[in-house]
């Protein structure tokens, strides 16, 4: 029996198991994709404070080493589900199941799709959701971004220095990222802004050989000559097997107040996958912190 269990090792989980472990409390991280999560496949993270510039890699590797180093433990295993009986909550997995006291969901969220056409089976024979782990593949060729987030932002200017050419393709007329991103990629020769457009299908029988958008203001198509497309149009939770624990908005994520509290009796919620405004990763940091310490108020509670 661990005193909690955390859904998902990413900066939010992690944060989590350190903060528990420096309370006393026995941890146990649980995540199916490994860990690290999303921040692992942004290059470079320049507005955490404190740290002026670290890969999301490095990053993660860090969090994962603190984590360790206070005594917590980290299970590889995919969630099915939780039930509560007696106050003993039970972490259903691929792996087993494992009990704790208390249970902190922190699964993040997953990579939206465009839902276009085929896209399913090109991803790895041209659709990519991350420029850092594929973009050697597409060296000196052309490829297309798509999205107005610091994500596609930080994809293009990472591509820039890969590719041939990136075209940077986004529905409306100004980005939703950082400006100081956007006027970094004004600079270089071989990115190209292409605004008020979204894409509309995939060229090529076999591996992407093209890409055709349209321009949202005038309807008119036009072909994109790009071997890759690299996807960057946001997230969505991955909450599902926790409908019946704990209460999901109507776009998934699972209700919480900022004390990260789903209303129920140790059940907490911390970072992105939980109702917020701000999902940035100083604050999915920040709500690993507090679902953590209310973890173990909660335990305390009970002895
Ligand atoms: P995001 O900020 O939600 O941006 C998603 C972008 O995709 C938006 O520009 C959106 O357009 C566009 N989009 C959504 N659905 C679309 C569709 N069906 N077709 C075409 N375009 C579509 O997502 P993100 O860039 O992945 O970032 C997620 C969060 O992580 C943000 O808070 C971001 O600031 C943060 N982040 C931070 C860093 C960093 O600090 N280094 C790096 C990456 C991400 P609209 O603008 O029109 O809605």
């Amino acid at each position: 029996m661990y005193d909690i269990i955390i859904i998902g090792a990413g900066p939010a989980g992690m944060t989590a198991a350190i903060y528990g472990q420096r309370a006393g409390k026995s941890t146990l991280m649980i995540d199916k994709a490994g860990y690290g999560g999303n921040i692992i496949t942004t290059p470079s993270v320049e507005n955490y404070p404190g740290l002026k510039n670290v890969s999301g890699a490095e990053f993660a590797q860090l969090l994962f080493e603190q984590a360790e180093s206070f005594g917590a433990e980290y299970q590889s295993a995919e969630v099915k589900g939780i039930t509560d009986a007696a106050g003993v909550k039970t972490v259903h997995t691929d792996a087993g199941d494992f009990d704790a006291k208390a249970v902190i969901i922190a699964t993040g969220q997953v990579n939206r799709r465009l839902g276009l056409d085929r896209e399913d089976q090109l991803v790895g024979s041209g659709v990519s959701f991350c420029a850092t782990c594929d973009g050697m593949f597409f060296r000196g060729r052309d490829v297309a971004v798509i999205g107005g987030g610091n994500t596609a932002l930080e994809d293009a200017e990472y591509l820039a220095g890969v590719a041939n050419k990136v075209y940077l393709i986004h529905r409306r007329d100004r980005f939703r990222g950082e400006q100081k991103t956007v006027d970094r990629l004004e600079k270089l020769e071989n990115v190209e802004f292409i605004l008020n457009s979204s894409p509309v299908r995939f060229i090529g029988d076999g591996p992407v050989t093209g890409l055709v958008i349209k321009n949202n203001l005038t309807g008119e198509e036009r072909e994109l000559a790009v071997q890759g497309v690299f996807e960057a149009v946001g997230q969505m939770p991955q909450n599902t097997n926790f409908a019946d624990i704990a209460e999901l908005d109507e776009t998934g994520y699972i209700k919480a107040t900022e004390a990260c509290e789903t209303g129920r009796p140790g059940i907490f919620v911390a970072g992105d996958c939980r109702t917020k405004k701000v999902r940035q990763l100083d604050t999915a940091a920040a709500d690993g912190t507090i679902a953590a310490l209310a973890a173990s108020e909660y335990i305390n509670s009970l002895e």
